[in-house]
């Protein structure tokens, strides 16, 4: 654990081997000393409540990463939280590249090798109307998880490579990552973000259907706007703007 205090990326960590969430504990050491929070890497070998996007469950078997960054910004404002999760997104997929793992993005916020989630991404961001002045970034990336549930749909990069992973060296690679994309779209490189996203996506040009509370669209997600929101054209020529709807493919 000590080895990932290597870089500029990570300042203090905090490992715990059993936790509710990694976003629970992150939480909890900003409220505790703000000053000292940014760049703390929180680690967990177990969650017993890890949770995805609108308090949905986030599964949390087996050998796999389980982590929060938190990061005081200097320079972003209110609508970069997108970013930040695609920041997150592609930090992910670089890491699996090292090892030979060809993942996927999946708008806004999944990572998918053949089209089965391998990572998940979550973004708690502390803003007022003009800034963000604290970001948490929540990781879970399926490692070793072995007995992966049919119905799930989820992979493992056990699954796909059928050897055991460090879990610790992609971690690592993640946050070097991450750190670095923050820096672009603190320096106004939002554009940059934009270009690796779509480089790695596959949500484009794909037939999808958006699931709300309030309304179903089926349609083609066509393309992201400057905010990073998906637009979807659906068959009667409508372009609908999507900000943060969980997607399905067709
Ligand atoms: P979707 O369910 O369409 O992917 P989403 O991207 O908003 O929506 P998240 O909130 O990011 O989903 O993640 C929660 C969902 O991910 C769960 O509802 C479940 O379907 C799936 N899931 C939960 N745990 C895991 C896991 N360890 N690996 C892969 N998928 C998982």
């Amino acid at each position: 654990i000590e080895k990932l205090k290597h870089t500029t990326a990570v300042e203090n960590i905090f490992f715990f081997e059993n936790t509710t969430s990694t976003m629970d504990e992150a939480k909890k050491i900003s409220e505790n000393n703000k000053n000292l929070a940014h760049k703390s890497l929180i680690v967990a070998l177990n969650q017993t409540q890890g949770r995805g996007r609108k308090n949905r469950h986030w599964l949390s078997f087996g050998e796999n990463i389980y982590a929060s960054y938190i990061y005081l910004p200097k320079n972003l404002m209110p609508q970069d939280g997108l970013f930040v999760m695609f920041a997150g997104c592609i930090a992910i997929v670089l890491a699996l590249k090292q090892i030979g793992i060809d993942a996927k993005i999946k708008w806004p916020n999944d990572c998918l090798v053949s089209d089965k989630k391998i990572a998940g991404v979550l973004v708690d961001a502390k803003s007022d109307i003009s800034s963000i002045d604290e970001i948490i970034i929540g990781f879970g990336v399926n490692i070793n998880w072995a007995d992966i549930p049919e119905e799930t749909n989820a992979t493992s990069v056990y699954e796909v490579t059928k050897k055991t992973t460090d879990r610790l060296f992609i971690l690592d690679k993640i946050v070097q990552y991450l750190e670095a994309l923050i820096k672009l779209i603190e320096n106004k490189r939002k554009s940059n973000i934009i270009k690796l996203w779509r480089l790695y996506d596959t949500t484009l040009s794909r037939k999808v259907e958006i699931i709300s509370d309030s309304k179903k669209i089926i349609g083609k997600a066509s393309d992201i706007d400057e905010y990073g929101f998906l637009l979807v054209e659906t068959q009667n020529g409508i372009q609908r703007i999507i900000t943060s709807d969980s997607v399905r493919f067709l």
